[in-house]
């Protein structure tokens, strides 16, 4: 007969031991109020907030006396996710009337964050990855964004939120490094900011909040959103529905905050808060200009000018394709996406038939991109707000020429002092410039990029042209024969982000941007070798 398998021990025990030293760890530490003994009968949030206010257990860890009796409180199921669009805009759930109240709640939330575990914030970024991978959600934000900014499509917005819950980094970015000798161990570990002020941009706004949230909260931080006014609605929402998942994980309450009404003046006011330690600016250059002017620590991911080459060696099918696909995703927001073309000369014809093929309409005729200047430029030359993100079939309407839904980017050849070629228009007006070979091309497309240093492409076969062109770019982002948007994760390998920071020099932003590397040293001890 089979030996009897002897009972385990009852958890309790174990998980009252972990309650005691961590009660009295944290009274050793100064902890200004006497530490509760543990109820067994209490509710969760009594059971897990141990001393002080402090939160040391999450939901669904199995180590808290309630846990252990499956009757939390605040078990995920609890929470509704249900927020209309008018509620998303009331207060509470994150949401505050003034910038002050906001910072000065994240900063509550983050002292104690500080006391949860490393599993709990795991828990947090895993509920916020789920919120944002249901397909309806997924579908109901996409099409907000653009029904609200009047930008993009809906369904590349369904990937590219898809994208930011799914490939974003979570804790595991942030690599702990142990040096250990005779005088001892000393451990460099990646910790908190404290309260991150964030500036969204209108072009990419709940993708820019779900990314950076995932990345600031692993790396144990709060954050006070500053959204884009005109992306007011949905941001909100997508800051109310992390709160209320949060809340439901046992979170401290306001981890992610913003304001009621986003604006210029309360972004100030963000900016100048003592308690915001770290802002982060994902949008053009004058918002990166000015948090850099702050005094504080600053990432600024700023504007870009993609530029895309083309040489003879490439297989010029694939490159067209591809240049369409990415110029085209989301009406060219992103601002990754091929925004000029520089083709050499002995390969631009039959690159420019087969883009046509692909769902390019071809423009020849000036009269016809004089109208289209005056439609899409400011009297300064920049791209006109109205016409940002709108598709080709929309711009070509708005100039009386109807083409059906297969075109994607209108195709101009032009020199390079155009301003379509100059300047970011984040619109599918795509020019192409020619060039005597892929030397010149090379030089013109590192001309071009005007030295922000984010994203550049070449298709090409020849090792050496790809080299010479990513040494002399110097982008944060370099793709070879694909589209751009391989460069963020979609249909290329490796983890996504939507804050690139060029300027600031993070690059691809990921938990370990939003932290500190701090040294904890313990003299002539544990040396084990
Ligand atoms: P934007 O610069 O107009 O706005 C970005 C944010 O900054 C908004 O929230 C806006 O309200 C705020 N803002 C702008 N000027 C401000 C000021 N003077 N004071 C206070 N707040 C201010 O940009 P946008 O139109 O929303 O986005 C498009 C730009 O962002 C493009 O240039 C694009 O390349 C860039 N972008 C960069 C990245 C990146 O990761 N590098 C990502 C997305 C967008």
């Amino acid at each position: 007969a089979p030996t009897p398998v002897p009972a385990p021990p009852p958890v309790k025990s174990a998980t009252s031991s972990v309650e005691d030293t961590v009660a009295r760890i944290i009274a050793e530490m100064g902890g200004s109020k006497p530490v509760p003994a543990a109820d067994p009968t209490a509710p969760f949030a009594q059971g897990c907030i141990v001393a002080d206010g402090m939160v040391t257990k999450s939901a669904g860890e199995m180590n808290c006396s309630c846990c252990e009796r499956g009757d939390c409180a605040l078990s995920a199921a609890s929470v509704s996710l249900d927020i209309s669009d008018e509620e998303a805009v009331v207060l509470g759930d994150g949401v505050f009337a003034s910038m002050d109240e906001a910072v000065e709640a994240a900063a509550e939330a983050q002292r104690q964050y500080l006391f949860c575990s490393m599993a709990a914030r795991k828990s947090f970024v895993d509920g916020i990855r789920e919120i944002f991978l249901d397909p309806a959600m997924l579908e109901r934000i996409s099409r907000m964004t653009v029904e609200q900014t009047g930008m993009g499509n809906a369904s590349d917005k369904v990937i590219k939120n898809r994208l930011a819950a799914s490939k974003t980094p979570g804790i595991e970015d942030l690599k702990t490094e142990a040096e250990s000798g005779d005088g001892g161990l000393t451990l460099v570990e990646y910790s908190a900011y404290g309260v991150i002020g964030s500036i969204t941009p209108t072009t990419n706004p709940t993708e820019t909040i779900i990314c950076n949230t995932i990345g600031m909260l692993a790396a144990g931080n709060a954050v006070v959103f500053s959204p884009h006014p005109r992306a007011k609605i949905v941001s909100l929402l997508a800051i109310k529905l992390i709160n209320r998942k949060l809340a439901g994980l046992g979170a401290p309450a306001n981890l992610v905050v913003t304001v009621q009404a986003p604006s210029i003046d309360n972004t100030n006011a963000m900016m100048a808060h003592p308690k915001v330690r770290m802002l982060v600016a994902t949008g053009g250059p004058a918002i990166v200009k000015t948090v850099m002017s702050t005094g504080k620590k600053a990432i600024g991911a700023g504007a870009g000018n993609p530029p895309v080459v083309v040489d003879e060696t490439a297989d010029i099918e694939k490159a067209a394709k591809d240049i369409v696909s990415g110029c085209s995703f989301d009406n060219n927001l992103p601002c990754i996406a091929e925004k000029e073309v520089i083709a050499v000369s002995q390969i631009a014809d039959f690159l420019i038939s087969q883009m046509q093929k692909n769902g390019a309409y071809l423009v020849k005729d000036m009269a016809i991109v004089k109208k289209l200047e005056e439609l899409v430029l400011t009297p300064k030359g920049g791209p006109q707000t109205n016409c940002v993100g709108k598709s080709a079939v929309y711009l070509l309407d708005k100039i009386g020429i109807s083409v059906g839904p297969d075109i994607r980017v209108i195709l101009i050849e032009l020199p390079k002092e155009h301003p379509f070629v100059q300047e970011e228009l984040m619109m599918p007006i795509l020019p192409l410039v020619r060039a005597g070979d892929v030397d010149e091309a090379i030089d013109l497309a590192v001309e071009l990029e005007h030295g922000n240093r984010h994203t550049a492409m070449i298709h090409s076969t020849d090792v050496r042209k790809i080299t010479k062109m990513a040494k002399l770019i110097q982008t944060t982002i370099f793709v070879k024969n694909g589209p751009s948007y391989a460069g963020i994760g979609v249909g290329g390998e490796g983890y996504t982000t939507f804050t690139i920071a060029g300027p600031t020099g993070e690059g691809l932003t990921s938990p370990k941007s939003f932290a500190r590397r701090r040294k904890c040293v313990m003299v002539e001890a544990l040396n084990v070798r």
